[in-house]
């Protein structure tokens, strides 16, 4: 289904908003010696055995490079993800390293002005996508030292002031977008109103916390109403949790450990109070490792309940046969994107594919697919930040140059940043490829 009416002015109004951000906040206020100290201490902090080989291991081969989307579209060095590295490395080098009295006469110390140097190196040039790290022959990690290096921008007050804003919105009033409990009242009334969908919150008893997104709330009603008939129609026992709904996590994204901690605590603590068994995380990319790997790490034990996200969930019920689906007519043809998070890092692959299948469409891959997809050129909150639109420009023409030889009418997706990117790259370039939402097929296409 394309955007119709409705959505298309959802989507501008909801486009401008996103892309309104900048110097919303006042900048943080701090002597330059303090930031360069608070930086080091982070380095220093996240520093283990794992970061120690990765530093070492480079045999600079530049296969690392020739991976990157932004490298790819520019073949411009500056994009050279090991190379993001280097502030990470001269602190190792001189603090760590066993030639650490040799790097202190040679390996200049970092300043204030390598800091600001670096910080659109990793943000705006980097969506921790983890292609590299998936093509480095040495096994280097570079897209989770990214996040470490944006951990250090972070404490040193060197964020980018949209996810500034996105992190203080969400740490002061827990929401995303001003999507609070009223709006998601709201938009899940409406949805009741419009399509007779059953609506469950804070449901006694359930088995299943479905989170959604303020981007679902506010834009991709599609994809709520898909996931929330698709629960129903499998007669589910789900519910939505009125104080922890919201899955987006901008703490992940941007590198704030506390308010990644914060986000994370409050769905881990309603869904364990909940006793329920399984939290479903909606069509948001990165939620899906937030929940399933980091949120145990943050609690500091293993999850009382298990981690699924939406595409996964169906995926399973289609391949046990448990969800048949309208076969859509037409013999159309689509290809799919794999969210950076759900694919590479959470190896959700088959189950997207199952539902494509049902659904009786055609699948063209793109040439470079499942955990070497490409990135939508926007992940990581990237598509927020005003300064990193050139960039992103440069990470969707990568993309759409493989998408558009697949010949497919319409492009799938399981993430609603993606979604959003595509959407936003779509009028920047001109490209008029349908996009899809799965849960929203899914949904659509139920049996009677
Ligand atoms: S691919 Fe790995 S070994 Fe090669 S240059 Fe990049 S980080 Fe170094
Ligand atoms: S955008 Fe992806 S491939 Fe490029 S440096 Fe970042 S993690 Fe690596």
């Amino acid at each position: 289904m394309s955007m119709d009416k409705e959505m298309q002015d959802s989507f501008a109004m909801f486009y401008g908003m996103s892309q309104s951000l900048k110097g919303l906040v006042e900048p943080v206020d701090m002597e330059d010696e303090e930031r360069v100290r608070k930086a080091k201490q982070v380095f220093l902090n996240k520093a283990n055995r794992d970061t120690a080989i990765n530093l070492e291991a480079c045999v600079r081969c530049g296969l690392c490079a020739e991976a990157c989307q932004f490298y790819i579209a520019s073949e411009d060095p500056k994009y050279t993800p090991i190379a993001k590295l280097d502030l990470m490395k001269r602190v190792y080098q001189r603090e760590l390293s066993p030639f650490r009295w040799l790097h202190r006469i040679f390996t200049p110390d970092i300043t204030i002005g390598d800091l600001r140097e670096f910080q659109p190196k990793v943000f705006d040039e980097c969506t921790m996508c983890g292609r590299c790290s998936m093509i480095c022959p040495m096994g280097i990690d570079i897209a989770e030292m990214v996040h470490t290096s944006r951990e250090a921008m972070v404490e040193a007050g060197l964020m980018p002031s949209e996810l500034d804003y996105m992190c203080r919105e969400q740490d002061g009033e827990g929401t995303i977008f001003g999507a609070n409990e009223e709006l998601l009242n709201f938009r899940l009334n409406d949805l009741k109103e419009k399509h007779g969908v059953e609506i469950f919150v804070d449901k006694p008893g359930s088995d299943v916390m479905m989170l959604t997104s303020g981007l679902d709330i506010h834009l991709f009603t599609d994809a709520l109403l898909g996931t929330i008939r698709t629960l129903d129609h499998l007669k589910v026992n789900w519910t939505l949790c009125s104080h922890a709904f919201e899955a987006a996590n901008f703490g992940l994204l941007a590198g704030s450990d506390k308010t990644q901690k914060h986000i994370t605590m409050r769905i881990v603590d309603a869904a364990t109070e909940m006793g329920v068994k399984t939290v479903l995380t909606p069509e948001c990319g990165h939620t899906y490792p937030a929940m399933r790997w980091a949120a145990a790490e943050i609690s500091g034990k293993p999850l009382p309940f298990e981690v699924m996200t939406v595409s996964e969930f169906f995926g399973r019920q289609v391949m046990e046969g448990k969800l048949k689906l309208k076969k859509i007519p037409g013999d159309k043809v689509v290809t799919l994107h794999d969210p950076c998070k759900v694919g590479r890092h959470g190896g959700v692959f088959d189950e997207p594919r199952a539902i494509i299948k049902e659904l009786g469409l055609k699948l063209n891959e793109t040439e470079s697919n499942r955990e070497l997809n490409f990135c939508c050129g926007g992940g990581a909150g990237n598509f927020l930040v005003q300064s990193a639109a050139p960039v992103r420009k440069l990470g969707f023409q990568t993309k759409m140059k493989e998408v558009n030889k697949t010949g497919a009418e319409a492009l799938l997706v399981s993430c609603g940043s993606c979604r959003l990117n595509f959407e936003a790259g779509k009028l920047n370039t001109g490209d008029t490829i349908q996009v899809d939402s799965i849960a929203a097929l899914v949904g659509e296409n139920l049996p009677d």
